[in-house]
């Protein structure tokens, strides 16, 4: 958990920023084969945002609907990843970590979708590990 008062990031390009206000976390590694497609990486790392708090600050993302639930907004020029959003949680935003302007200022505590993990790829075992999604509680 960071408690910055403001967070920002933004794509490789740098046509899309963003800003996030107030603290973020928890960060999780998804190993879901649809975050391996969209982002191109063997796992995808986001941070949980409040969705309200989170806002572009430069340029218009383009959205991809990625499920019948989901939302993947990503930069139309560079094509970066920045942002997944889902009905099923709709106060929640989770961000790509890798597109903060200070990633190492956050530790993913949780795995979640390990039944789709790459066998080749480990990562911290102290982690948490799900094989679905992160349960509520956590
Ligand atoms: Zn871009
Ligand atoms: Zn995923």
């Amino acid at each position: 958990m960071n408690h910055d008062e403001t967070t920002e990031g933004g794509c490789l390009c740098g046509a899309l920023r963003y800003c996030i206000g107030g603290p973020v976390g928890p960060a999780v590694h998804c190993h879901c084969a649809m975050c391996r497609r969209s982002g191109g990486g063997a796992v995808a790392t986001w941070v949980c945002v409040a969705r309200d708090r989170f806002a572009f600050t430069k340029g218009e993302p383009r959205v991809y609907r990625s499920s019948a639930q989901a939302e993947r907004r990503f930069c139309p020029r560079c094509g970066a990843q920045l942002t997944f959003w889902s009905e099923r949680h709709p106060d929640i935003m989770d961000v790509t970590v890798g597109t903060l302007d200070r990633p190492e200022s956050l530790r993913a505590d949780y795995r979640i979708r390990t039944d789709s993990r790459l066998p080749w790829l480990h990562l911290d075992e102290d982690q948490r590990g799900y094989r679905g999604d992160m349960p509520a509680e956590a």
